[in-house]
């Protein structure tokens, strides 16, 4: 099997397994519990929050663990309530995950307005024209760092810099689920956001935990109520394998982070080289805006994108069309039709994403695999275009 399909999930490194069973074996009772075995299980569980914080460049206490960035996405939104209530509005894109597009368009219907905005082609957010969008009636500015189909990488620099210099109060929530490849990993801890999500199963750890970010003195409404777990934010018993798995992993990504990347690139680099050279095939990339190397999105210019998909799948090996969370929903195409693609290069992309698990026979696989789909399938849409 070629998996190559990293933006939906990620296999688990092998620390992570291997702490995920002597998690379960021998760190099973409750960390609220007030004996031995429960501060046990606590204490691990603090020693990956303080990695987390560590990696991140931030305090331990900003840390909260929750099940992934569907529910640290619906907390930010739905969290900030109170202030939603008075009719303040939250700015967004039309190129979020949809776990963010959908709680906004839920909380549009429940009566909070929504701010788009404005996008050049490639999905970049214009800078340049927030004036008159972004203003004191805006609550929340939620961005997507990376963009999870097309690994665009969004200047969020410039775009907080810009939207406190209109409104110095908004708050700024980033989902920050596909930044780990990115330069922007590295700027987290300077730069001025309120709320971070982030997914463990996107770098290699387990499904079902996540990070919510929130910085000291600001506040959420937790999405449940229920015990004072994560200082209240999120009430339950936590995940405790996942957490301690993600602790582990965080650990590997810290000593390693930096030889990983430079895989990565170097896979994004004969993958593009290899594609330039192919008939048929062009990335949806644009000159001049900056990409996450483990995300490769391409069209081509006949095939649908799910026979393209279905093609490589029945060679064994993995890509998808588009976002996971959507896959099953690929009618509009949102996230490339609103970045500026035309519905017939939307219709004809697949998505192809990278981890350091792979190696360059992969690359060479699904390139020949490309072509010789392109070659055989190809002629059969072009008649019927
Ligand atoms: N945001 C982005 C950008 C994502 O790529 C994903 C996962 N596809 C999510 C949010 C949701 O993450 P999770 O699977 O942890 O709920």
């Amino acid at each position: 099997m070629t998996y190559l399909d990293n933006a939906a999930t990620t296999p688990p490194l092998k620390e992570a397994l291997l702490s995920l069973q002597e998690a379960l074996a021998d760190y099973y009772a409750n960390p609220s519990s007030l004996h031995q075995a429960g501060f046990r299980t606590a204490a691990l569980r603090e020693e990956a929050r303080q990695r987390a914080a560590d990696l991140l460049g931030v305090s331990p206490g900003e840390v909260i663990f929750n099940s992934g960035a569907t529910e640290g996405n619906n907390t930010v939104l739905r969290g900030i309530g109170s202030l939603l209530k008075r009719g303040k509005k939250i700015a967004l894109t039309a190129i979020g995950h949809a776990s963010v597009e959908n709680t906004a368009r839920a909380l549009e219907r429940e009566g909070t307005p929504l701010v788009r905005l404005p996008l050049i082609k490639g999905g970049l957010i214009d800078t340049e024209h927030l004036e008159g969008l972004i203003d004191s009636s805006c609550a929340l500015l939620s961005v997507t760092a990376v963009n999870n189909e097309t690994g665009l990488i969004q200047p969020i620099q410039g775009l907080i810099r810009q939207a406190r210099a209109l409104h110095p109060d908004i708050l700024v929530h980033v989902d920050a689920v596909q930044s780990f490849w990115s330069p922007l990993w590295q700027e987290w801890s300077a730069l001025d956001w309120d709320f971070l999500t982030l997914s463990a199963h996107k770098i290699h750890a387990l499904k079902g935990t996540g990070l919510l970010l929130i910085r000291k003195g600001r506040h959420l409404h937790p999405l449940l109520t229920g015990g004072e777990q994560e200082h209240s934010f999120r009430p339950g018993t936590e995940n405790m394998p996942g957490i301690i798995a993600l602790g582990m992993v965080l650990r590997q990504l810290a000593k390693k982070r930096d030889s990983f990347l430079r895989k990565i690139r170097h896979l994004e680099e004969s993958f593009i080289s290899g594609i330039d050279s192919l008939d048929g095939y062009i990335l949806n990339r644009e000159k001049g805006l900056s990409y996450s190397p483990h995300i490769l999105s391409l069209a081509h210019d006949y095939i649908p994108g799910a026979v393209l998909q279905n093609a490589l799948s029945e060679r064994e090996i993995c890509v998808s069309t588009g976002s996971a969370c959507s896959d099953r929903d690929k009618k509009n195409h949102r996230v490339l039709v609103n970045s500026g693609y035309t519905g017939q290069q939307a219709l004809n992309t697949i998505r192809v994403s990278l981890s350091p698990l792979n190696s360059e026979e992969d690359i060479t696989f699904i390139l020949s695999a490309l072509d010789e789909i392109s070659k055989t399938i190809g002629p059969l849409y072009r008649k019927v275009r």
